[in-house]
């Protein structure tokens, strides 16, 4: 791993003046120091360093908090080498809030200087809160999926709409097939609505062949996960805009495609309307089932930490799965970090990339022709794409989101 995983001495104490990185010292005290997510941690698992688990970076954090520890660069480096898959918090008995002491401590950081967000990570999250902007930028990437030219190991390839957006498309197929059943919301997020839209209109077909009324709120934003996961601002204007675009609507529910997206929105709106996974929610229906001809076929499903450790949902629904007419296995350590992380794959390469080579070693021999490796979060399933394009895995294999393994154009 890039960062030093093991410094030559344990941080030091240094000057009593409180730095008070945030004010949630509660929180950081629910510690019970048991160690019991030591081994479920992937930055503990490379490095086998203390200070690199969920534990010692919370005792980092109190340290800091309560004084008796200065202000340290290795806090600052631990705290960059962190995930965010949450993993910690399924295996904490004492029910430590994680997740939200990362948020707070990394805006923290950022706000005092501790930690220099790269350029082009600034500008990446200031495109996302214009959505108009976002999609002309990410214009030639749409048009070099659809070629087939993928100049990045993160790029596959896909065909997404250039020009009509999946609000559009969804009013279009709605009036085309006037669906009577449950009527839900659908978040296009950012990134998937900019550059992966073809994943937005499978939804939109599954939910509406399974008779899913859809609506798409044009004034919705971001979900706000980038912005959290560099602990840049922008998050709070984000959230407000969800809650006018989704809190009034007459909806059972906001169903999302991204389980990093979903668990973000849930922070914003989960109290004006539910958000609900939408392999989740469709796993509640009687699905239309998919014959497949390729009976060679062999899908391996890998789930998210932001679904399982976030969501904490079981996993993917069986009926869903079955419903794809593919014959389908759990992959190998599937409720482990695959090394995306939000943006961390950008911020960290060298440690995503050293999570992913374990994870997908499988791969390289795994049965099947071909052989298809399904997930439910974009940003999971360009992690997952960079092992081929970088040799991690040497047998060809396809990533694909769940829900286009159910798609009637799939
Ligand atoms: S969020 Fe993941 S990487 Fe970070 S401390 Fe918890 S288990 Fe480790
Ligand atoms: S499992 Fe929970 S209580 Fe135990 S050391 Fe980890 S964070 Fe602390």
């Amino acid at each position: 791993m890039t960062s030093p995983m093991t410094p030559s001495t344990t941080p030091s104490a240094g000057s009593h003046a409180c730095p008070a990185p945030h004010g949630e010292r509660d929180l950081l005290t629910s510690c019970v120091h048991c160690g019991l997510c030591l081994e479920v941690c992937p930055t503990y698992q490379l490095s086998g360093d203390e200070n690199n688990s969920p534990r010692g970076r919370l005792r980092l954090w109190r340290e800091e908090a309560e004084g008796r520890l200065a202000p340290d660069p290795w806090t600052a480096t631990y705290t960059q080498d962190c995930v965010g898959c949450l993993a910690c918090e399924s295996a904490c008995p004492a029910n430590v809030p994680y997740g939200e002491i990362l948020e707070q401590t990394r805006h923290a950081h950022v706000a005092s200087g501790r930690t220099r967000t790269p350029l082009k990570l600034r500008l990446a999250a200031a495109l996302a809160t214009r959505p108009w902007l976002f999609n002309l930028a990410m214009l030639p990437a749409r048009l070099l999926r659809r070629w087939g030219i993928l100049p990045h190991k993160f790029l596959f390839a896909g065909q997404p709409a250039l020009s009509q957006s999946t609000a559009s498309y969804a009013e279009q197929l709605m009036r085309q097939h006037r669906p009577t059943g449950p009527r839900v919301a659908l978040l296009t997020g950012c990134l998937m609505e900019s550059v992966f839209r073809e994943i937005n209109f499978a939804t939109v077909r599954v939910l509406i062949e399974n008779n899913v009324q859809v609506v798409v709120p044009r004034t919705q934003g971001c979900c706000g996960a980038m912005q959290e996961h560099l602990g840049v601002d922008g998050v709070d204007v984000l959230r407000n805009q969800n809650r006018s675009a989704f809190g009034a609507l007459d909806v059972e529910a906001v169903v999302c495609n991204s389980s990093g997206c979903g668990l973000a929105l849930g922070k914003a709106i989960r109290d004006e309307v539910p958000v609900r996974d939408v392999l989740d929610f469709l796993g509640g229906l009687k699905l239309v089932q998919r014959k497949r001809a390729d009976a060679g076929a062999r899908v391996y499903v890998d789930l998210p930490c932001h679904l399982v450790h976030g969501q904490k949902l079981a996993g993917i629904p069986k009926s869903v799965l079955d419903a794809t007419g593919y014959s389908w296995e759990l992959a190998p350590q599937a409720r482990d970090c695959c090394g995306s992380g939000g943006v961390y794959n950008l911020q960290q390469p060298e440690n995503a990339r050293e999570i992913l080579s374990r994870k997908s070693a499988f791969l390289n021999e795994a049965a099947g022709t071909p052989v298809i490796l399904a997930t439910s979060n974009h940003v999971c399933m360009m992690q997952w794409n960079s092992a081929g394009a970088t040799g991690q895995v040497k047998r060809p294999f396809l990533v694909r989101h769940v829900v286009q393994l159910l798609d009637p154009l799939g």
